[in-house]
């Protein structure tokens, strides 16, 4: 194991919400840092899919990507939701 200099239990992660582009449009996603890439395709994918517009990559993840720290959860709870893609 390593020396880790964080004490605390938190992690970078990213999130992104279409409502911030599209009005009414609850679409909301939540990713590990690592998984930036998968986050913008599929953010792109779903533009285009449900509302018809065409983003690049570079434009959701200068737009409507945010970076957000949460707790790692170290406890057995399984009740968070996730959707399977
Ligand atoms: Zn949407």
């Amino acid at each position: 194991m390593t020396n880790d200099l964080q004490t605390e239990n938190r992690t970078a992660a990213l999130e992104v919400a279409c409502e911030t582009a599209v009005s009414g449009c609850v679409f909301r996603m939540r990713t590990e840092a690592d998984d930036r890439e998968r986050l913008l395709e599929i953010t792109r994918d779903h533009v285009r899919e449900q509302h018809g517009k065409a983003y690049t990559l570079e434009e959701i993840e200068e737009q409507h990507v945010n970076e957000v720290e949460v707790e790692i959860e170290t406890g057995e709870t399984d009740e968070s939701e996730q959707n399977d893609g």
